[in-house]
């Protein structure tokens, strides 16, 4: 049994966050990549009106060839209830509302402000129960770390919206470090205060690599108790409204620390790095990053069985 979780969300957070848009047959070839490598949870999709996003187009379509992969949780990112309505309809297992602690990036970002988006999560949360479907609903705290429009955002309101959302209904609120600001020490502080608050509510660490200290913060998270993270494949992703705030954390370099530490993720390593290949395929204007993939794994590695029980 793997003692974590790690949720690619590179078909979505790096898709997203690139102009070009990735052929349907591609991102399903890489989709099912990602899932033999073990991954079990994948973000797949958002739920956006196709003249926003274009590359997001297709994401009924997606949606239904993730759903015939065994064991995999199927998520997709909806920022409003109009999205989330599509989402249910299309069959996801677990929604993800972006909720920004941010002023400004809530602005810029749903064009809705903080208290709007509470009353959003509210009204999904309220349709996923209506609905009776089993759904998981997570509310992602965005920008919890800091912002490239507003500067430095107060860890009490961060505290306090994760807080707002659990009680609006949501059944988990992780933080995001969107823009790629956070250091280990906020990190841990943050998570810890989290936990303090929300209790088993307290979601995943969605981290970014912009300055170099993603892995670093995946692993203050995870010493603070955090068990789910979000990485994405060759750290494709960003946000468009974060200029520089490229590369999600590196989902092949995040499994190799963690397997390297003796903590199981259920994901083969070498498997991951084939699955750069439809990524390639489909982008092929688009670097990839990783520390691992460029180096090659070390003389000897020898990874336990990642189906080990
Ligand atoms: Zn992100």
């Amino acid at each position: 049994m793997a003692a974590l979780l790690i949720s690619e969300v590179g078909p979505r957070d790096g898709l997203q966050s690139v102009s070009a848009t990735m052929p349907t047959a591609d991102k399903l070839r890489w989709i099912s990549a990602l899932h033999d490598a073990g991954l079990r949870e994948i973000e797949v999709c958002s739920f956006v009106p196709a003249r926003r996003l274009p590359q997001m187009a297709d994401a009924a379509e997606v949606v239904r060839h993730a759903l015939t992969l065994p064991g995999l949780t199927v998520m997709a990112l909806v920022p409003n209830l109009r999205g989330a309505r599509d989402a249910l309809a299309a069959g996801v297992h677990k929604l993800s509302v972006p909720v920004s602690a941010s002023a400004a990036h809530s602005l810029a970002n749903v064009r809705m402000t903080r208290e709007d988006m509470l009353a959003q999560v509210r009204a999904i949360a309220d349709l996923c129960r209506e609905a009776r479907t089993g759904v998981r609903l997570e509310a992602a705290i965005s920008t919890a770390f800091g912002c490239t429009l507003q500067g430095a955002v107060d860890e009490d309101e961060v505290i306090r919206l994760a807080s707002a959302c659990i009680a609006a209904g949501a059944d988990e609120s992780g933080l995001s470090d969107t823009v790629g600001y956070a250091n280990p020490a906020q990190v841990r502080r943050l998570f810890r205060r989290l936990r303090a608050e929300i209790g088993v509510h307290a979601g995943g660490a969605h981290m970014h690599n912009t300055r170099g200290l993603g892995l670093a913060n995946c692993l203050a998270a995870y010493e603070e108790g955090v068990r789910t993270f979000d990485a994405s494949l060759g750290g494709l992703g960003g946000c468009p409204h974060a200029p520089g705030a490229s590369g999600n954390v590196v989902t092949e370099d995040l499994v190799f620390m963690f397997e390297a530490m003796g903590v199981a993720t259920g994901v083969d390593v070498a498997k991951l790095i084939t699955a750069r290949g439809p990524l390639m395929a489909g982008l092929p204007a688009e670097p990839l990053h990783g520390m691992l993939p460029a180096a090659g794994l070390p003389r000897g590695w020898r990874q336990p069985d990642p189906a080990r029980a």
